[in-house]
Parts: structure tokens; C-alpha cells; sequence
């Protein structure tokens, strides 16, 4: 059987080593360059991201470019300790969630993908597909075509093939929020190492962590009406954070800002295969970044597909048990997602309301057992 990946993003080339692992053959099909980094300067791959990529023995070079991140501190814009939560659980083995940039995790895997023989073809930009004498048939603008048994649609919150799938398929949905995220030399912020700073700020967030040789990695989600740009993000950014205690605004005044990116998660998205073709990771439930978990999730998927396609009689079989193990907790991860993302944009009554409620849910969300649901999950194969 021969697997047609479309997606070479997170959940492409970890796809395709889990499928090797069951005797599937894959080959990954990517639209842009191999040089392209995507989106968001560094994310964190939390325990339950990294449990699933060690059962495909994926997780150890995962490990070693990344920094380990096993909490969270909670700060109000006035400087005030809200409280703390854990950053995952740790695993048997010790391990804990770790932040590491984009760039690497990429490289990383695709790496790994092709050392165990997965070929991924780049600038191959998939239009349309369909489906005959039992193949499916992907075609790209580049005018080529290709063939195999099954189509695993990792394209991402922007999925061409969910449009195509099916066409009634909601649209991404905005969630209020531009990103920006960069690190910085001697950004001036006290911290320490391997804790996340989360600052609800007066009027946008602010979330950072210091390195060991004086970093500061961080990232802001500024509310925003969509498409409204201003003439320059640096000066609306330190705008919106200069009444907090926290010296957010001096950083960003001293960091290279990029472009803001806006933050979209994906509504309950109602069909999620059709024939030979299934959507996967981000393309199937795309989770606002609030939670950490996206690449978690899209881990998770690949893993658990595998199993399914290995376990069931035909494809149709194991599609519908995917789903059937998979939707219920990526759409209770995106909804929980949802609701930090939607805290973040808080008018001002609704701030005021949050800041009320924020220390009493810290202290429910004290114990590492309330969000154990989220961090407590292992893929099996
Ligand atoms: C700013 C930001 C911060 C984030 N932080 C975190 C975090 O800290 N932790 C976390 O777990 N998650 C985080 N996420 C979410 C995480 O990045 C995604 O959940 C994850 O990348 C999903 O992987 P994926 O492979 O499904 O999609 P992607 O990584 O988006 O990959 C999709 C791939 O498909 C390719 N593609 C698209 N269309 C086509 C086409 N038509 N033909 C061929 N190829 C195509 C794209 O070029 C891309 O390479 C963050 C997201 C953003 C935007």
C-alpha cells in the first residue's frame, strides 16, 4: 500500500514514519521550497507530543535542540504572582514538554523522515485530487500528478484538500489576536530558566522565557481586528504594553518585530475522510496556539492512524476508528484552546471579570491532575 502525504509541515513527515512503522509505504508531497521554515518562531512540544514521538523512537534529536519548558507562571499586567500551573506532566523517563525553534524541529524531522526512506518532493502544491479504480490521483500546479492508495491531507489550518472533500467545510475562524514571537539578546526580563512567563496584560498578552545564556524567548498576542495593519506593528505593540509593570514594551522596542500573523483555530470541521482521503493535523482540527498542543495533536494523529490502518480491514474501516478516537479530544483540546485565546481578548469588562476569575481557576489548575485530560494521553501503536 503506498500513502500519497500531502504537507510536509509537523504532522507530514511524522505521518509518514508512522505509517512505515505498519508496512505503508509514504511519499510527501510539499508546496513550497525545502528551505521554508513556516510560521511562529519556536512552539512548545508539550509531554504528550513528545510521548507519541518516542514510539516512533522520533523524539530524542526532538530533545536535544529543544529546551526543557515544565512550567507556567501567571503574572497580572500590574506585576501581581497570579499563580502557576504545570507545563505537561513528566513522563516515565523523566521527560518534560520542551520549547524549541520552528526551524529545528522541522529540520529534525524531516530529516528523520528521509533517512528511513520517505521521499518528500518539494514545490508540489496539490490543486485537486480524485479518486478511480480504487487510487487516488493528486494533481499540482506545477501541472504534475500522482498516485497511490490512499491520500493523508496534511496541509494545514488552510487545507485545499478539506475545501475539496468537502465544500461545505467551515472556514478557519479568526480568534481576535495578531501573533508576534522572536528571541532577543539580553532582553532585560528577569526569569527563570525552563519556566514560561504568561502576562495578562492591560490590553494585549505577553508570554516569555528566559535561556540559560540570557535569551529571552518570547511571543505577544495582541487583539486586533482582522486586516486592520497599522503603519508600524513595533510602535502599536509598545503601545499596548507600556502601562505594564513587566518591561515588555522595552524588549519589543529593542527587538526586530516581524509581520503579525493572525491567529485562526478551525470550528468542529463535520467530515473528516470521504473515500480514500483523510484529513490529519492541523488541516482536521487546527487549535488556536493558546493551549501549546497543535503539534502535540498532529503527533498524536499520526501515530494513532498507523494503529488503525495496521488493526482494521480495509481503510474505510480504519478511518472511521480514527476518527472515532481522535475527534472527541482534538475538539475538547481546541475548545479549551478557544477559551484562553478568547480571555486574551477581553474588552475591559471582560478583563475585569477575568482578572477576578484568573487566580481561582490558577488554584483549581494547581494540581497537575485537572489538566491531566490534555497531558495524560499516550499513543499507542
Ligand atoms: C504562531 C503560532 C504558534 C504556535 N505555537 C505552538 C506551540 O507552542 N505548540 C504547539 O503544539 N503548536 C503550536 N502552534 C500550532 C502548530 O504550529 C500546528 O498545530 C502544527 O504546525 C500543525 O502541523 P500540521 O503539519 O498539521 O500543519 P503545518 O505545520 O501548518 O504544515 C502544513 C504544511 O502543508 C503545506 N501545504 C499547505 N497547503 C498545501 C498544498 N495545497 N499542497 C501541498 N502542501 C501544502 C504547508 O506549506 C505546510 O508545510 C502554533 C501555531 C502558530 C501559528
Amino acid at each position: 500500500m503506498k500513502a500519497l502525504i500531502i504537507g510536509c509541515g509537523i504532522a507530514g513527515p511524522v505521518t509518514a514514519m508512522a505509517l512505515l512503522e505498519v508496512g505503508i509505504d509514504a511519499e510527501i508531497h510539499e508546496a513550497y521550497g525545502q528551505d521554508a521554515e513556516g510560521v511562529g518562531s519556536f512552539l512548545n512540544i508539550a509531554s504528550n507530543g513528545l510521548a507519541a514521538l518516542r514510539v516512533l523512537g522520533a523524539h530524542r534529536k526532538v530533545l536535544d535542540a529543544g529546551i526543557p519548558t515544565p512550567r507556567m507562571v501567571m503574572w497580572s499586567g500590574t506585576g501581581k504572582r497570579l499563580g502557576e500551573v504545570a507545563n505537561g506532566l513528566r513522563l516515565d523517563d523523566g521527560t518534560v514538554s520542551h520549547t524549541i525553534l520552528r526551524s529545528d524541529l522541522y529540520r529534525i524531522i524531516r530529516a528523520e523522515a528521509e533517512r528511513r526512506g520517505v521521499k518528500i518532493s518539494y514545490g508540489k502544491r496539490l490543486v485537486s485530487y480524485d479518486e478511480r479504480a480504487g487510487q487516488v490521483t493528486a494533481r499540482f500546479e506545477d501541472g504534475t500528478e500522482a498516485t497511490g492508495d490512499l491520500l493523508i491531507a496534511c496541509d494545514g489550518v488552510h487545507s485545499r484538500t478539506r475545501s475539496i472533500l468537502d465544500p461545505q467545510a467551515p472556514a478557519p475562524r479568526y480568534s481576535g489576536l495578531y501573533n508576534f514571537g522572536g528571541i532577543t539578546k539580553d532582553g532585560g526580563l528577569s526569569g527563570e530558566p525552563g519556566v514560561y512567563n504568561m502576562v495578562f496584560g492591560k490590553r494585549a498578552f505577553f508570554g516569555y522565557s528566559t535561556s540559560e545564556s540570557g535569551e529571552t524567548w518570547w511571543f505577544a498576542n495582541l487583539p486586533r481586528r482582522l486586516g486592520d495593519v497599522p503603519a508600524s506593528w513595533k510602535a502599536e505593540l509598545v503601545r499596548a504594553f507600556e502601562d505594564d509593570a513587566i518591561s515588555s514594551a522595552e524588549l519589543i522596542a529593542r527587538s526586530e518585530i516581524q509581520l503579525g500573523l493572525p491567529i485562526h483555530d478551525l470550528p468542529p470541521v463535520p467530515v473528516w475522510h470521504r473515500g480514500r482521503v483523510l484529513l490529519l493535523g492541523d488541516a482536521a482540527h487546527a487549535t488556536s496556539p493558546s493551549s501549546g498542543q497543535g503539534a502535540s495533536l498532529a503527533v498524536e494523529d499520526a501515530v494513532v492512524l498507523a494503529r488503525c490502518l495496521r488493526d482494521s480491514r480495509d481503510h474505510t474501516e480504519a478511518f472511521q476508528r480514527f476518527e472515532a478516537e481522535r475527534r472527541p479530544r482534538a475538539e475538547r483540546v481546541v475548545a479549551y484552546s478557544r477559551t484562553i485565546s478568547n480571555s486574551k481578548a477581553a474588552g475591559p469588562v471582560g478583563r475585569v471579570f477575568r482578572d477576578l476569575m484568573l487566580p481561582i481557576f490558577l488554584r483549581k489548575s494547581a494540581s497537575q491532575e485537572s489538566l491531566a485530560w490534555m497531558y495524560r494521553y499516550e499513543a499507542s501503536l
